[in-house]
């Protein structure tokens, strides 16, 4: 067992800073390393649910987060019609139980904002504009090579560095994330008084249309869609046409897209790393690990439950090795490939046009399994 005393974690996302606030609390000593430059105040939206938030809340930032984001315990189904008539409304499960809402729409930046402002509060060091581009491990610890040419040593790093992980390529773990068929528009508009859920509609021009509020003024609206190659920024006019080819509420989120609106594309891809996600004291949790695409919303929720698990293996142990890596691994592969798997699955039947796919079966077992804490 070698001890920790000082981690070294790579990128500022939900899983790093959820990460960094949890080991710095028990009193070692963090490093977040970022390659972004810092806070930004573009960004898109995000639905947080039940288990994410029972996390956020152990770390203590669940009044500011709720200060900042829109609540939610139920969500509606439109047709795909003019009038985007009601067919169903559905109570969500309070996957974090029954004192937290079953969902938080939330603006990104905020999010990360409050988790690291926390982590930051807790001793981890933040530091921007820092590329990691070697790893290379003995018995002293690992080092960290960055972009820049500077080195730092540490007894532990985790690769919380997204879909695309350099982490994960450095340690020798080849895995290249999949193509599923689809993408998705985001922007953000502001929120008529009268949406206070997630409402969606299946069918129509394209696969879904959907928008979730995210603050008292503002909700997220997104389009999925056969994958293309767009460019986000010169296409706003294109969401524009296409939201306005929904009915009911759609006519005034078409109205309100316009070049000052935050608008985002991405395709969604897919992976899951087989095997052990870790190779000696280097580890990789949340999309560095495992990435969905986001029809089950659960993404940065999986992100923030391997945050909180590995810095509960690590403190239990005092340290690291093979068995306490292993630990982590084996509570977090069942749950993490549930998401991947039902998330895939979703996509696979849009794209392939299934008729009556057994969506709510799926969204049960999910529910019913990240109802369990993590
Ligand atoms: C369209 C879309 C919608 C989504 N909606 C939801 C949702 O509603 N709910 C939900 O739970 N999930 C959602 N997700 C999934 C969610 O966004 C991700 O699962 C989550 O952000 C993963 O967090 P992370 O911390 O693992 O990675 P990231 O958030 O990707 O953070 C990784 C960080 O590492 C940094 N980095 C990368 N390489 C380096 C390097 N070499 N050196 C230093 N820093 C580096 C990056 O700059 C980045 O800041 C959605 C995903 C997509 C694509």
């Amino acid at each position: 067992m070698v001890p920790v005393d000082k981690v070294g974690i790579v990128g500022a996302g939900a899983a790093g800073l959820t990460l960094a606030v949890f080991l710095a609390d028990a009193g070692i000593e963090v490093e977040v390393l970022e390659k972004g430059a810092g806070f930004t105040t573009l960004g898109s939206g995000i639905t947080l649910q039940g288990n994410a938030l029972r996390v956020l809340r152990d770390i203590g930032v669940w009044p500011e987060m709720l200060e900042k984001g829109y609540p939610s315990n139920s969500m509606a189904i439109r047709a795909p019609d003019p009038d985007a008539t009601v067919v169903v409304e559905l109570d969500d499960v309070r996957t974090g139980g029954e004192d937290l809402p079953a969902s938080l729409g939330m603006y990104r930046p905020d999010l990360t904002e409050i988790v690291r402002a926390r982590a930051e509060r807790a001793g981890a060091q933040v530091i921007y504009s820092t590329e990691v581009t070697g790893v290379e491990q003995s018995d002293d610890g690992v080092t960290v090579t960055f972009s820049d040419g500077g080195q730092r040593v540490f007894d532990l790093l985790v690769g919380a560095d997204g879909i695309n992980s350099t982490v994960r390529r450095l340690i020798g773990i080849d895995v290249t994330p999949a193509a599923t068929g689809a993408g998705a528009w985001r922007a953000i508009v502001p929120r008529p008084a009268e949406i206070t859920r997630s409402e969606l509609i299946y069918g129509g021009p394209r696969y879904i249309a959907g928008y979730c509020p995210i603050s008292a003024d503002w909700m997220y609206a997104y389009i999925v869609e056969p994958a293309q190659d767009r460019d986000v920024v010169a296409d706003w006019p294109e969401l524009a046409r296409l939201a306005a080819q929904y009915g009911g509420p759609w006519q005034g989120i078409a109205g309100a897209i316009t070049e000052d609106t935050a608008v985002h594309y991405t395709q969604f891809t897919t992976h899951l790393v087989e095997g052990d996600w870790h190779r000696g004291r280097v580890v990789l949790i949340g999309d560095a690990a495992h990435n969905c695409p986001p029809t089950i919303a659960q993404g940065a929720a999986m992100a923030i439950e391997d945050a909180a698990v590995l810095a509960a293996e690590v403190v239990k142990a005092h340290g690291v090795d093979d068995e306490v890596m292993d630990r982590f691994h084996e509570r977090r592969v069942p749950r993490a490939s549930l998401i991947v798997r039902s998330s895939v699955q979703l996509v696979s039947w849009l794209v392939d046009e299934v008729p009556n796919p057994d969506v709510p079966g799926v969204m049960h077992e999910v529910a019913q399994t990240v109802k369990e804490p993590a």
